[in-house]
């Protein structure tokens, strides 16, 4: 079973925000910006790749609820989701990392990149 499956199960602990039948959103462990949520789909989809149109549609209203709840709707944030191994995806149960709680940098993204062309 998979580490956020896990969570899902509470058999690992996480500090949970808002969580209704179908999706759950909880704090990143290592948090990359002073609010740093992780909201995922209860039922274990590997990626963005695998996920389907109706569960992505109710997934974006839980987001833009999970944003409210943690205050950062009106000041702004940024919604990512990584695919695979070029997106830098680690754990492989789809999860939208949002982001926000203070201005974000918008840097170059790619390693094969050093000059910050694209
Ligand atoms: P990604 O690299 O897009 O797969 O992101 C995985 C994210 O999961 C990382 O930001 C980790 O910090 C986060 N993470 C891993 N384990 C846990 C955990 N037990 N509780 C909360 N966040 C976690």
């Amino acid at each position: 079973m998979c580490i956020f499956c896990k969570i899902i199960n509470n058999e690992i602990p996480s500090n949970v925000i808002l969580e209704n039948e179908d999706f759950m959103a909880f704090h990143d462990i290592n948090p990359k910006a002073p609010v740093h949520v992780l909201a995922i789909p209860k039922i274990h989809v590997e990626s963005f790749n695998e996920v389907s149109p109706q569960t992505m549609k109710n997934m974006t209203k839980f987001m833009q609820d999970v944003a409210k709840e943690v205050g950062i709707d009106k000041s702004g944030y940024r919604v990512i989701t990584n695919v695979g191994d070029n997106g830098g995806q680690e754990v492989k149960h789809l999860h939208f990392h949002i982001v926000g709680g203070a201005k974000l940098a918008w840097s170059h993204l790619s390693d094969a990149d050093p000059m910050g062309k694209f």
